[in-house]
């Protein structure tokens, strides 16, 4: 299959990472630019826009979440974060502050790739009408467009704000969603320290889509930032 090589923006000031995570990818066939200041990814940004941006938040000129905020005035492009802050609060604001994801150095490569896989589909499904309106994963099948949900064939009945919860977490598969994002979203955007609302809707949800609520295999919680469904079955 030929398809045009994803561009990928690297912008890290760390040489030896750099020059990891240019033969990695060259090799996983994207095609790698690179940025080792804030300056120079803005101007990469705007005059070469690439298809994904890994970004360090430690950079010598400014701050990586400043860059994100001022990106997200007017670009959707899909930015993953690598940092060495792993304080669950840091994955936090980075998501907040428009991160598609977040990954704490060191990483393995293939979870590299997984991640970047999922970014740059959701760009695609966004950008176009590509949007599937189904989803199905193992065992749960949820129709978008019907508002269905079934377990293993079976019809499952959910509140407002149950369905809510899942449809959001559905269209944005394989990504963390932040306990703000998500409360922000099914509750309104006057809400935002109410976590345990989250909790436990969450809770009653996977009573009702888990097969073991205590062992979650469709959603999945990151501890102390959110909640990610799981893509494959
Ligand atoms: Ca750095």
């Amino acid at each position: 299959m030929t398809r045009t090589a994803p561009t990928v923006l690297v912008v890290e000031d760390d040489a030896p990472i750099r020059r990891f995570l240019r033969a990695a990818l060259g090799e996983s066939g994207y095609r790698v630019e690179e940025a080792l200041t804030a300056a120079q990814a803005l101007d990469a940004l705007i005059n070469r826009p690439p298809d994904l941006v890994l970004l360090d938040l430690g950079l010598p000129d400014r701050d990586g979440l400043d860059l994100l905020r001022e990106l997200r005035g007017w670009s959707r492009v899909p930015v993953i974060v690598l940092s060495a802050r792993d304080r669950e609060h840091d994955k936090v604001v980075a998501l907040d502050a428009g991160a598609d994801d977040y990954l704490s150095k060191p990483f393995g490569v293939a979870e590299l790739r997984a991640r970047m896989r999922v970014a740059l589909r959701h760009a695609a499904a966004a950008g176009g009408d590509a949007g599937s309106a189904s989803y199905t994963a193992g065992d749960l099948h949820v129709d978008l467009a019907a508002r269905r949900v079934t377990v293993g064939g079976r019809e499952v009945h959910l509140t407002p704000h149950e369905y809510k919860l899942l449809a959001l977490l559905v269209t944005h598969a394989g990504k963390v969603l932040t306990h703000r994002q998500l409360l922000r979203e099914v509750w309104g955007p006057e809400y935002g320290d109410e976590n345990h609302y989250v909790r436990v809707y969450m809770a009653q949800l996977r009573r009702k889509i888990e097969a073991d609520p205590a062992r979650p295999r469709h959603i999945r919680s990151e501890p102390g930032v959110g909640y990610r469904l799981v893509e494959e079955g």
